[in-house]
């Protein structure tokens, strides 16, 4: 991933740091030609001392411009600082001794140099060097008597000097620094401030940041790793360098099981940081196996990435400098802390967002279904809008909606879709599938993970649809009251697919959909009640003559037959004046009764009016028609039937005539005129027979 963090800002700040340290430089060195400008002295002598200063300023730049950016500043440089000014403090002492010039401001003028260049630790060591110098100058020139009280007086005072010159740098060296890391810091957090607008992605940001914080710190290795929602795994997010260090293996996107990262889970939880070192044994094989120490890397620093207790991750930082070397001092976790809690609310406020947007849709969706439902009652199309609106809401590569029958056992699947295909209608027996589970027990099932939880779960998956079991599995009842109507599930074939959010949302669309499908079984039913005869619970004239209609002109398109057999009781009125009405009526009901009995589930019977009745046989010869009113006629015979006293009474004949489409009608009317004329034919024979046109 390139990345492109401009970091003017930082380049600025350690120029302008270095910059102040070489004018201090620059002067005090300048100092010497400048005195040297005020002594009278030979042209010869002034040209030494000007070359001196001249090459110590070059040598300056070289440091300072070249070997300090190139190999960094370190112990030999610092050496190298220190002899080189010892040189320069003899040297210049030299020259300047003949013109009795008091050579000792020069030095100091160095040792402060050295002070704010170097810090105090630096400037202490030469602190004795000018002293030293004067020493030694005073002994070797002298041809007098040394005056040794007003000597030692000189030395102590040069060197209490030196000393508090040294201490009074070091402070600005110290200060300077403190602040020119402040100005760092303070332009990281707002770099920080500047990626995260940059950007909508997330994992783009934070790359970003990884790269910012690597090169700022500045430390060896960033890794910022984020908690899965389920907070089981963590997922790296930014990595920096991705790949280029030795053993360095993460990578974006990349999980880790927490279990497995005792330290990361303790960090996460009490929200401190955390600074590993790779030599304990505390940070054994797990965090080494996370990738948290790389080659090289001896120093880790875990800073969690909380907002109030919301838990959303750790930023990990590898230091290849050494435990004692203290790479993670106060100053320096504060700092991360401050990042960390800089970075929080650009990985959570996303995170706000989507949920709020999600929660928003969920609302919308479930208004959605509630106005679906209220604007049909047709079941299937009922079903269909469901899911035409739950797909939306929670993406999932099956859908179904099973209907249970408490009679039989069975759930009858009226909507399956898997991965796009729609499969027929089926009716399974209730075993001990996801199903039957949520049926009987008549709440939800939510199936995360099926692969690792199959062993503990209380019933096994039965395959429906594609050849092919799905690992995340979420069903709801359909309930009304106290009766289970039947389950509304989704699954994907992927792990975790579905959150708790899922279920309540599934659960409130179950209750409406159950609403529904009641409300659609109660319009089914009035609608089905309205076909029937109330009396005998066979289809009524209206009904019938409509489906005989409906059928005569398939049976036109298909070729095939329909027979219609018309069926009247002998001499009813008879009978109703001898036994009475009910006993009149009670012998239409079993006559119906027997008429369904003996007709096919696909035929249709209906009573034609008063005590007339009719039978459409769909796909029936006149023959097999023939059959099935003698067999209805000899039921009819073996009625037992009583009167109000508890008398046995005979039972009425019925006579019945038999007509088949195309054979003797060209329409529905025709055949129902051809079945009539052969039911007056049997009245006519003697009653109590089957007429057919043959
Ligand atoms: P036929 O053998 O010629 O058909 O003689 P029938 O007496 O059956 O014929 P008719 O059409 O003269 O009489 C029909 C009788 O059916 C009249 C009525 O009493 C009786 N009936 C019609 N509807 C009902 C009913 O719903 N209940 C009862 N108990 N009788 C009915
Ligand atoms: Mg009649
Ligand atoms: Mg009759």
């Amino acid at each position: 991933m390139k990345t492109n963090v401009h970091k003017p800002v930082i380049y600025s700040l350690q120029s302008q740091f270095f910059g102040f340290i070489q004018i201090v430089a620059l002067l005090s060195f300048l100092g010497i030609p400048l005195l040297a400008w005020f002594i009278p002295m030979p042209m010869t002598d002034w040209y030494k001392l000007a070359g001196v200063s001249l090459s110590s300023l070059l040598f300056l730049l070289f440091v300072f411009r070249v070997l300090i950016p190139r190999v960094g500043s370190s112990k030999w440089i610092n050496i190298l600082a220190i002899v080189s000014s010892i040189i320069l403090i003899a040297h210049t002492a030299y020259l300047l001794h003949p013109y009795n010039v008091s050579v000792e401001i020069l030095y100091f003028l160095v040792i402060a140099g050295i002070g704010i260049a170097g810090g105090h630790r630096i400037s202490l060591w030469i602190a004795p060097v000018p002293t030293a110098v004067v020493l030694l100058f005073t002994f070797w020139h002298s041809h007098d008597t040394i005056n040794i009280p007003a000597l030692a007086i000189k030395i102590l005072i040069l060197l209490m000097t030196g000393y508090a010159i040294s201490f009074l740098t070091g402070m600005i060296h110290d200060q300077l620094i403190h602040t020119a890391k402040q100005y760092r810091y303070l332009a990281t957090l707002h770099q920080v401030g500047t990626i995260a607008s940059s950007s909508e992605d997330l994992k783009n940001i934070l790359s970003h940041i990884s790269e910012l914080i690597t090169q700022d710190i500045p430390a060896t290795s960033c890794c910022i790793c984020l908690l899965s929602p389920q907070e089981d795994q963590i997922i790296i997010y930014g990595a920096y360098p991705i790949r280029p260090l030795v053993g360095w293996n993460i990578c974006v996107d990349d999980h880790f099981n927490i279990s497995g990262l005792p330290i990361v889970q303790e960090v996460l939880e009490n929200g401190q940081c955390r600074v590993l070192r790779k030599d304990l044994p505390e940070c054994a094989a797990a965090e080494q196996n996370a990738g948290l120490f790389i080659d090289g890397v001896r120093t880790v620093c875990l800073v969690p990435l909380k907002i109030k207790d919301k838990k959303l991750g750790v930023i990990s930082i590898g230091e290849a400098r050494s435990w004692e070397r203290e790479p993670f001092n106060q100053e320096k976790i504060g700092f991360l802390q401050t990042l960390a809690a800089q970075i929080a609310p650009v990985i959570y406020n996303p995170q706000l967002f989507q949920e709020a947007n999600q929660k928003a849709q969920r609302l919308a969706a479930l208004n959605e279904v509630a106005r679906a439902i209220g604007s049909t009652i047709e079941l299937d199309q009922l079903l269909n809008l469901i899911y035409e609106q739950l797909n939306q809401v929670i993406p999932s590569d099956t859908y179904y909606v099973s209907l249970y029958n408490p009679q039989e056992e069975t759930l009858d699947i009226r909507v399956l879709i898997d991965d796009g295909i729609r499969f027929p209608r089926q009716i399974i027996v209730l075993g001990d599938g996801f199903s039957s589970w949520v049926i009987n027990n008549r709440s939800p099932l939510h199936v995360r993970h099926l692969s690792q939880e199959i062993d503990a779960l209380p019933v096994k998956p039965v395959q429906l649809g594609l050849d092919r079991l799905s690992e995340s599995w979420l069903g709801v009842p359909l309930i009304i009251g106290e009766q289970v109507l039947g389950l509304l599930a989704i699954a994907s074939y992927e792990p975790y697919a579905f959150d708790e959010d899922d279920v309540v949302l599934l659960s409130s669309v179950a209750q409406q959909a159950a609403l529904a499908l009641d409300n659609a079984r109660n319009h089914a039913a009035v609608k089905e009640q309205a076909r029937r005869d109330s009396l005998t619970g066979v289809y009524n004239h209206g009904y019938l003559i409509l489906r005989l209609e409906e059928e005569v002109e398939k049976c036109r398109h298909s070729g095939g037959m329909i027979s219609l057999i018309m069926i009247d009781i002998d001499h009813f009125k008879l009978y109703n004046d001898q036994y009475g009405h009910l006993v009149g009526d009670e012998v239409l009901r079993r006559l119906a009764a027997s008429m369904q009995a003996h007709a096919k589930k696909t035929d249709i019977a209906g009573r034609w009016g008063g005590e007339e009745f009719a039978i459409v046989l769909i796909g029936a010869s006149t023959d097999q028609a023939y059959q099935v009113a003698q067999r209805i006629r000899k039921s009819l015979a073996e009625l037992q039937l009583y009167d109000k006293h508890g008398t046995a009474i005979p039972s009425p004949t019925i006579s019945q005539g038999i007509a088949t489409f195309p054979l003797h009608a060209r329409d529905a009317a025709e055949l129902v005129d051809a079945a009539d004329m052969l039911l007056y034919k049997a009245k006519e024979m003697g009653r109590d027979q089957v007429r057919t046109a043959d």
